[in-house]
Order: C-alpha cells, then structure tokens, then sequence
C-alpha cells in the first residue's frame, strides 16, 4: 500500500488535498510510474472549479503542468530511464483519427486531456504512457521544469505565425502566456516586440523579459498597426482592436480562450488578406523546444514563478492564482 497526495476540486470553487491510500496499479508494457514533483496552476482550471468549463466538472483529480521523476518502467520502455527528470504531455491522443496520423495530436477530437476529460495528473504517484514523456537535464530545477507547458504553448503559437509577420507583433495581455509570448518572441527572432497590458508590473516585466514597449489599454497611437497580432485575451474589445490593428497581408493569432462566440471584421479582413489564425495547446516537439530553452537559460521563469506552495496547502495555492499580482503558482510535491 502507498499513501497518494492528490489535488481535487472536490465541489464548485472547493479545492482539497486529500491523501489516498492505495495499491500502486500495475504499469501496462508501454507505461511509466512518475513521482510527481511540482505542479504550476492554469487558469483554464479555475474556470473548472468554478464551473464555466464545459465539460470538465467537480468533482475530480485536477492538473495539466507538471515535472516529474521517473521510478518505474513498463516492460518495453526504453525511452526514458528510472532517475530522469521529465515533463508529462497531457494530450492523450487516440493515435488513429487524421489528426493524430499528421502528428497534430492537439487537434484529436474529442480532446483526452488531463486534468478536463482525462484524469488530472496532481498526484503524487501517477502512471503515464512513455510516449508522453519528455527528457530533461537533471540539473534543471524541476520548479523550472514545470514551466516547460506553458513554454511549449508559446512555442505552438509563435510557429504558427508567419516569419514576416514577427518583424512588427503587438501581443494584447501579459499573463503566463502572454509574458512567455513575449519570451518565445525574442528568442524565436520577431524585429519589435509591443504589449498592450493593464497591470503596470506586468508591463514593467514585458519590458525585462524582451518587450520593447508595454503599454495600458488604450495607450496606442489609432493609426498605429503591426506585421502580426496575438491576442492573448480573446474578448471581443481585444479581437476587434487585434483584427484592426494589423496591416494589410499581416496575421493575427487568437491564442486566448474565448468565452463565445466573437464578431471579426471580415470585409477589411477579406478585401486586404488580413489572416486570421489560432493555436490551441501544442506538439510535442514543442515540448523539445521548450525544455531545451528552459535549460539554455534563454527563456527565464525567474520573475513568472511568483508563489510555490507545499501540497497541503493547495487550496491556499488556488486562491493566490485567482489574484492578479500572482503570475505563475505551483505546488510542490517533494
Ligand atoms: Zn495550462
Ligand atoms: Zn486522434
């Protein structure tokens, strides 16, 4: 019998850390036992524990972002080794529909999430497919470490936005995602970096992490426009000023979640090939380039850690994301 930490959303808005004794299921030849280490909180999860999300609902075991360390192979791994350090994916892909065949797992319907349709990985011990591992080096902080998925996201994002559309971008918001937008940016070669965000420390933190301006909402020039857009937030005011603010053949890139359904202005859109693009989570060779960024130093997780909190404590952790001066809270299991 072994005692499991897990991180549950145990009724709308409640979280609890609840601790389970159980028998450690037996691994299947293509699985992996992980001692998880540190799990950061997505905002995507509040929406769940409060019940906005669609089909994910409490109660249940909740996580996406994880590091890890691997102690125990199923009898035909040979991809990773007991003592690696790694990142789980959380997509489980059903490997057969057109998607998967392309390699564009993301895009498997219905999506196999952990932590929304999947079970959430925020246990202390938990069994994932090899295939969903990823290698890291060892003396890479695993607090770090975790910050490999929502780096993997901006990586999706910036790929998919075309080379001479990053030589002028504007990214509207400058949460997690919009903060590693910026990073992802500079480290991926765009020309000039703007944001439009209203916290001024998170403005000021643009600015360090390769902005070369951050600006509050409503602070831009009308006639200003860029090569390309990320709208990081995906509200309407900021779909309309993302899609007006962009120059003629340039590209904008819904990357927040949108809450419904959206109005576009496709004449001006249409008439002058102003594109109009989405990236939704990630590859897994997005993972790569993450976890090699996180290792090389380029991409610093230094100011957007800004809270770790012990897993006892993971209804404290969830209240602190919910405020705004918080970037990126983790747990830590270890
Ligand atoms: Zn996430
Ligand atoms: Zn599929």
């Amino acid at each position: 019998m072994i005692t499991v930490s897990q991180v549950e959303f145990t009724g709308l808005g409640v979280v609890a850390c609840r601790k389970v004794e159980m028998e450690p299921p037996p691994l299947r030849p293509d699985e992996v036992r992980l001692a998880l280490s540190h799990l950061g909180i997505c905002g995507s999860e509040l929406h769940v524990l409060d019940g906005h999300h669609p089909f994910a609902k409490p109660p249940m075991v909740t996580g996406h972002e994880i590091s890890a360390r691997v102690v125990e192979l199923g009898a035909a791994v040979t991809s990773v080794a007991v003592g690696d350090h790694v990142v789980a994916d959380p997509i489980m892909p059903c490997l057969q529909c057109r998607a998967c065949r392309a390699g564009r797992f993301n895009l498997c319907e219905p999506p196999q999430v952990a932590g929304f349709r999947a079970p959430g990985f925020g246990r202390s011990s938990l069994v994932v497919p090899a295939r969903n591992l990823h290698v890291a080096a060892r003396n890479l902080s695993l607090s770090v470490l975790a910050f490999a998925e929502p780096a993997a996201c901006a990586h999706h994002c910036i790929s998919r936005l075309p080379v001479p559309c990053r030589e002028d971008v504007l990214v509207i918001g400058a949460g997690t995602i919009g903060l590693s937008i910026v990073q992802a940016l500079r480290i991926m070669g765009a020309g000039r970096i703007t944001v439009i965000e209203p916290e001024p420390r998170k403005r000021d933190l643009a600015c360090t992490l390769g902005a070369h301006r951050a600006v509050a909402p409503g602070g831009l020039d009308a006639a200003e426009k860029f090569t390309g857009v990320i709208d990081v937030v995906a509200a309407q005011a900021t779909l309309t000023e993302a899609c007006t603010r962009v120059v003629a053949g340039g590209t904008v890139i819904c990357m927040g979640v949108p809450t419904g359904p959206r109005e576009i202005p496709l004449p001006m859109m249409q008439r002058f090939e102003r594109d109009l693009l989405s990236s939704g989570m990630y590859v897994p060779g997005d993972f790569d380039a993450a976890i090699g960024w996180l290792e090389s130093g380029a991409f610093d997780t230094s100011a957007l850690i800004t809270d770790v909190f012990p897993v006892e404590q993971a209804e404290a952790a969830y209240a602190r994301a919910r405020e705004p001066s918080s970037i990126k809270v983790m747990i830590a299991f270890d």
